[in-house]
């Protein structure tokens, strides 16, 4: 299996190649030359072994591929269940059971295994830079935090993530710098795309990028789709149809390349908060990334979906085709507030912003008389964002255990310029 980028301008190349590289030389993103059909409706014991046999043809041809299951055990090592909710055909599927609370641990874990095993003996520090909204940093912190030969960079705009998300940022030290600029997510990806794509800068630093640009971000995320789709439709002969709530649309993409591979999955239906850019293109407009507003929802909160790109190349570029096949609301902070405040009496459940935006969701379908199975992806444990939940609820949302290890370490702040030259300097600085 070789890989292209969405942009055409490169020759196909190796998995361990893509991975290396991040983003394309031409600026776009990596995505597979073909997408391979497997069987992926018999249903496998564990998520790890999913994971394997989504990921196992991609990697035919890397240097990984003795060492995928491996990989994957120590990636899926968390459970992903499928929780059935109070209401007819609701299901949540929970991906907050990682060390950071979020769904990112998954894929952000494999990358980590996966650039650590393709690391030659003796090669120069490698470094991870990260832009992140609120969980991507952690998951990436966490994934790489003590592994020999990396340095993890990460980016997030100041006073647009929670307090424990902030916390969960700034806890790691050793390898780990976590960098507050005074500016938008939007701006900080902006600042690694800029970083990823200087010649100069990466001729002296070895680059990686950990975002979910990245091909090691990317397709991991099928596996929870395909193992979940697989065990529903064993359970209950029909199809598990999927509410992604999204952002940079890397999580639905993997839903898209699950569904694409052959997993028994139906429709998909982005669950977006204020920022509309993907609502507005599915339902029919030009397709206009505009300036990030500032939502409940702030991992969600992006004007410029970068893996729009990997979407419409799926799609050859055929608009029409595309929205066939996937659809998209936005809902408001004031929807936002008003789902986790119904939802342990509707559901049963005590949802996380992002979350919450996929029951509103779910809330419209129902009421427009869809009878389908629904899932609504839970990306992250409500307990991470306390401060919004909890005064709507009207009691404490305890921190798992892993995220409660994480909020008992002291946190190191650090600041940067939004300015390309002075992370430049940043990174070209010895630690
Ligand atoms: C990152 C994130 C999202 C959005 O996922 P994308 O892959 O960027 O679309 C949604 N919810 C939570 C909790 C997240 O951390």
């Amino acid at each position: 299996m070789r890989f292209v980028s969405s942009r055409g301008g490169v020759a196909p190349t190796g998995f361990d190649e893509a991975l290396a590289a991040g983003l394309a030389p031409d600026g776009g993103l990596y995505v597979p030359e073909s997408i391979p059909g497997i069987d992926l409706t018999t249903p496998r014991a564990t998520l790890a072994q999913t994971a394997e046999a989504v990921l196992a043809p991609y990697l035919v041809q890397s240097a990984l591929a003795g060492r995928l299951s491996d990989l994957c055990t120590d990636a899926f090592g968390f459970d992903a269940p499928l929780r059935a909710m109070r209401g007819s055909g609701d299901w949540l599927l929970e991906l907050f059971h990682g060390p950071t609370a979020a769904f990112k641990d998954y894929a952000a874990r494999f990358l980590a295994g996966a650039l650590a095993a393709l690391r030659p003996a003796g090669a120069p520090l490698s470094t991870i830079l990260v832009a992140t909204s609120g969980d991507t940093g952690a998951a990436v912190a966490a994934a790489f935090h003590r592994r020999p030969g990396f340095r993890v960079v990460i980016l997030y705009p100041e006073g647009r993530v929670s307090p424990r998300q902030a916390h969960g940022l700034e806890c790691w030290g050793d390898n780990v710098e976590t960098y507050r600029v005074a500016a938008r997510f939007d701006d900080c990806q902006r600042l690694v795309k800029q970083a990823l794509s200087d010649g100069a800068l990466r001729s002296r630093v070895t680059l990686g990028s950990a975002n979910s640009i990245s091909l090691g971000r990317l397709l991991p995320q099928a596996a929870y789709y395909a193992h979940a789709g697989a065990h529903h439709h064993a359970a209950t002969g029909r199809l598990l149809n999927v509410i992604v709530p999204t952002g940079n649309l890397g999580n639905a993409c993997a839903a898209v390349l699950a569904r694409r591979m052959g997993a028994p999955l139906g429709a998909l239906h982005l669950a977006c908060n204020a920022n509309d850019t993907l609502p507005r293109f599915l339902a029919g407009a030009d397709y206009a990334p505009m300036a990030t507003r500032t939502t409940l929802a702030n991992a969600m909160d992006v004007g410029a979906p970068s893996n729009i790109e990997r979407l419409r190349h799926w799609f050859d570029g055929d608009d029409a085709a595309l929205r066939g096949a996937v659809r998209a609301t936005a809902v408001d902070d004031v929807r936002i507030r008003a789902a986790i405040a119904a939802s342990p009496v509707r559901h049963g459940v005590v949802p996380c912003p992002h979350t919450a935006v996929g029951l509103e969701v779910l809330a419209d379908l129902r009421a427009a008389g869809d009878t389908r199975d629904w899932a609504v992806v839970a990306t992250a444990h409500p307990a991470k964002f306390e401060t919004i939940v909890e005064p709507l609820v009207g009691h404490g949302v305890e921190a798992p255990v892993a995220l409660a290890a994480c909020l008992a370490r002291p946190a190191i702040a650090r600041t940067l310029r939004a300015d390309a030259d002075a992370l430049r300097a940043l990174l070209l600085g010895a630690t």
